[in-house]
Parts: C-alpha cells; structure tokens; sequence
C-alpha cells in the first residue's frame, strides 16, 4: 500500500522520558541502531531516531523521541509530548530517588499527552543488580496500581530492550493501529 510515506503503513511517536543518566538515550542507541556507549554526554537538542519494524504484516514505523537534557521537573516542553502515542517512563534500578521520581513524570505525561497513550515503565541498569536499590516489587506494584507494563532492562547487556519496545509498539498498535 502506497502513501505519504510510502511504504510505511503507520507512524507511531514514542518519547523517553525520566531523570538525567537513567539511560534513555542509550535505551534508544541500543534499540534503534544496536549501539552502546558508555561515556554518553548529556543528549543535545531533541532528538528522534525512528526503526521500522513489522507488527502484523503492517510496516510500523517507530519514532522515538529522545530528551534533550531537559530532564528538569517540568523542562520538557509540551511539544514533546504532542502527538505521542507511547512513553517509555525510564529510572535506574540502582538509584532510588529516580524511581521516587516516576509519580510525577507520570502526573506531567497524563497532563500533557492523549489519554489513551500506552505507557511503558522501565527499570533500566539491570546488569548491576548486585547495587540494585529498587527492589522489583516496588516497581511491579507501582506498575500495577498505575496501569502500566513494566519491564527491567539493560542498555549495556541489550536484555529486554528490544522486547521493551517491540511490547510498548505491539500495544500501541492493538489500540490504534
Ligand atoms: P540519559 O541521561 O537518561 O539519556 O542517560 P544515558 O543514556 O546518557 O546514560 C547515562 C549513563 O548510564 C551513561 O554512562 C551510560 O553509559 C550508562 N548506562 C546507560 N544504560 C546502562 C545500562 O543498562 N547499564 C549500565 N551499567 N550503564 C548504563
Ligand atoms: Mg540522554
């Protein structure tokens, strides 16, 4: 099927959100170009990376939006949010205050994004669970109580990372696709 993007059957916004160094712009180098690095300065300008991938035998193509370290509490501006349809609400397994943090990047992304937006929480830094500060359960009941999905990752290790996104974008598609 021909359109204006040719090929491509659908468009789905997704933005990465949550605090400073949880690893949201590696999340997106690791899904979107298979890439990590280690010594990763503070993301500059916003940015999105787009992948394209098949969700029953539809060409959806994934633009991922990253911060431009504006991860200051209410920095991000609205139009970063306009027109996501999928939020990827990211803090690290091994710093408490950023998962703290979740309850209000979640009450500015449900004041800023469309109600049906499909949101995924993610425990990022999974490979040093030896100095995990966020025990699952906590993560798992927020989740719960939150309406979200809820995955660990690792950006470094590329566990679950794929399937974090392939999960949030399979979703998205059931609900508008
Ligand atoms: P952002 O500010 O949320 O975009 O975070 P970055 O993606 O820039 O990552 C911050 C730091 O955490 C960098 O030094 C990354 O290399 C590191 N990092 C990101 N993901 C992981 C991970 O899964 N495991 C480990 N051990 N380090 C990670
Ligand atoms: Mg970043």
């Amino acid at each position: 099927m021909s359109n204006k993007y040719g090929d491509i059957d659908y468009v789905f916004k997704v933005v990465l959100i949550g605090d400073s160094a949880v690893g949201k712009s590696q999340l997106l180098a690791r899904f979107a170009r298979n890439e990590f690095s280690a010594d990763s300065k503070a993301t500059i300008g916003v940015e999105f990376q787009t992948k394209t991938l098949v969700i029953d035998q539809k060409m959806c193509k994934a633009q991922i939006w990253d911060t431009a370290g504006q991860e200051r509490y209410r920095a991000v501006t609205s139009a970063y949010y306009r027109g996501a349809v999928g939020a990827m609400l990211v803090f690290d397994i091994t710093k408490r205050p950023t998962f703290d943090h979740m309850t209000r990047w979640l009450e500015e992304l449900r004041g800023h994004a469309d109600k049906n937006i499909v949101i995924m929480l993610i425990g990022n830094k999974s490979d040093l669970a030896h100095t995990r500060a966020v025990p699952v359960e906590d993560a798992q009941e927020f989740a719960e109580r939150e309406n979200l999905c809820f995955m660990e990752t690792s950006a470094l290790e590329a566990t679950n990372v794929e399937s974090a996104f392939l999960t949030a974008l399979t979703e998205i598609y059931r609900i508008i696709g």
